[in-house]
């Protein structure tokens, strides 16, 4: 997620790495060096303007004293230009939008394809098990029948009740009128409704949309923008907003997004915040958007916030842990270190790991297809098969050790030097990464 546009800023702030003093041709070199990652990420020219406009008045304003490096100086004026256009309008408290009590509708509007019912049954989701609220769902897609199909089985894969007493031949606005009827007769607290797309905007889509939008007189209607068809994706998204009262975005496929250009253009252009953003097709890739978390990815500080609400929630069966920010650092010691190897597995994996550790978006990426889930396990079974002491002190595991370790978890000798090469690589890592930790504290309490 990211990555391009995180590399790119990452050798920009080399540029001042180390200096004392930022000079003026300095100044012209980032702002050009900016601009152009910018422009090569896909975030429209008038954004790019603010942007770099507001990073070069800012540089000229400032008065550079001793205590803060010109680095921190221009991280913090890149970290208020990115903040200032991802902030218009952004959600300050996701706890309150969906307890309001009573019946209400969600109306979804997108283009085909751009991920409209995956988001859709994400949100129910959300709605119904964090926010205990009941949710019916329906699709008005009668011009394609498989849509339907794919909202039915989505839904019912997590236990979603989907509205499906009407005909084929029933026109949108009055299959909307039967699942409104039907939720307010049943006690739903919410009514989601799929509407149809097309893969470019016309006028019969547009027409039924703002027919279904007054027949459900939504509380929100979220319109679904694909964060990989970069500029078009904007172009669309003010075609949307002219047509009916969008409330904001649900922005999908943010993990497949190296460039960032849609998320950067989209709140500065239209005036209107981005809500949700889709990490994956599974129904629980769904996040709420964090301006100042975005960011931190960005900058390449990687985002503590989300892994460690991602851990809490993927082991909250587990009652005896509660993961605090800074456990995720903790002491790369073999003995601990299972336990971190089992919890990555259950994140999905060390790559979704890495990439929100700050620093991790340096690591080179042909290290982490060595550490899949399968070499993972491995190493639990080594790690199984060692004595406490040997787990303490890794230092004393010599070749008769290596030999009874092996035979105990059923793999080579060859396989338990590995580990420990790897171990110690990873441990090394984890340092490297969390030493940048001190870097981003350091700039919170300076700043925020
Ligand atoms: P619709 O035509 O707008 O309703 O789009 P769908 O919900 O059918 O999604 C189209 C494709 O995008 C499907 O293959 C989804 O699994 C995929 N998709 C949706 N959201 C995401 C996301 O956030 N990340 C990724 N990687 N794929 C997504
Ligand atoms: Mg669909």
């Amino acid at each position: 997620m990211l990555e391009n546009l995180t590399n790119r800023i990452g050798n920009i702030l080399r540029i001042v790495s180390g200096k004392y003093k930022i000079s003026d041709s300095d100044i012209k070199t980032l702002l050009k060096d900016f601009r152009k990652t910018l422009l090569d990420a896909d975030v429209s020219w008038s954004v790019v303007k603010h942007i770099t406009e507001g990073i070069r008045n800012k540089l000229l304003d400032i008065e550079i004293t001793r205590k803060v490096s010109p680095k921190d100086i221009f991280v913090k004026i890149v970290i208020d230009e990115f903040l200032t256009i991802l902030n218009l309008n952004s959600i300050s408290n996701y706890d309150d939008l969906f307890n309001k009590k009573g019946f209400n509708t969600i109306l979804f509007a997108g283009l085909h394809g751009v991920g409209k019912t995956t988001s859709l049954v994400k949100l129910a989701n959300l709605i119904k098990y964090k926010n205990n609220k009941s949710v019916l769902v329906v699709s008005c897609d009668v011009y394609r029948p498989a849509a339907i199909d794919q909202l039915k089985i989505l839904s019912s894969s997590v236990n979603i009740d989907c509205f499906l007493d009407f005909k084929l031949t029933d026109d949108p606005e009055l299959i909307v009128n039967k699942a409104v009827n039907y939720a307010r007769a049943k006690h739903y607290d919410f009514l989601i409704v799929d509407s149809a797309g097309r893969s470019h905007i016309d006028d019969i889509m547009m027409t039924d949309l703002v027919k279904i939008y007054n027949v459900c007189n939504p509380i929100f209607s979220f319109l679904v923008i694909d964060s990989i068809v970069g500029q078009d994706g904007v172009k669309s998204a003010s075609v949307f907003c002219d047509r009916i009262d969008i409330s904001g975005f649900f922005l999908t496929k943010m993990d497949s997004d190296a460039k960032g250009g849609v998320l950067l253009s989209l709140s500065f252009l239209t005036k209107k915040p981005i809500f949700f953003i889709g990490v994956g097709e599974k129904i629980s890739d769904i996040s709420y958007f964090y301006p100042d978390r975005i960011v931190s990815r960005i900058l390449g500080f990687g985002d503590i916030h989300s892994l460690v609400e991602d851990i809490n929630e993927k082991i909250k069966d587990d009652s005896s842990i509660n993961l605090k920010e800074d456990q995720v650092f903790c002491d790369f010691k073999l003995d601990d270190f299972k336990n971190q190897l089992i919890y990555i597995i259950k994140l999905g994996g060390f790559e979704n790991l890495v990439e929100k550790i700050p620093g991790g978006y340096t690591i080179d990426k042909s290290l982490l297809d060595k550490f899949d889930n399968k070499f993972f396990l491995k190493m639990i079974a080594i790690i199984n098969s060692m004595t406490v002491k040997e787990r303490t002190f890794p230092s004393l595991i010599n070749g008769s050790r290596k030999k009874r370790i092996s035979s105990g978890a059923g793999v080579n000798v060859h396989d338990i030097s590995k580990m420990l090469k790897y171990y110690d690589k990873m441990k090394k890592l984890f340092i490297k990464c969390g030493s940048n930790k001190s870097f981003l504290e350091s700039l919170k309490n300076k700043f925020f």
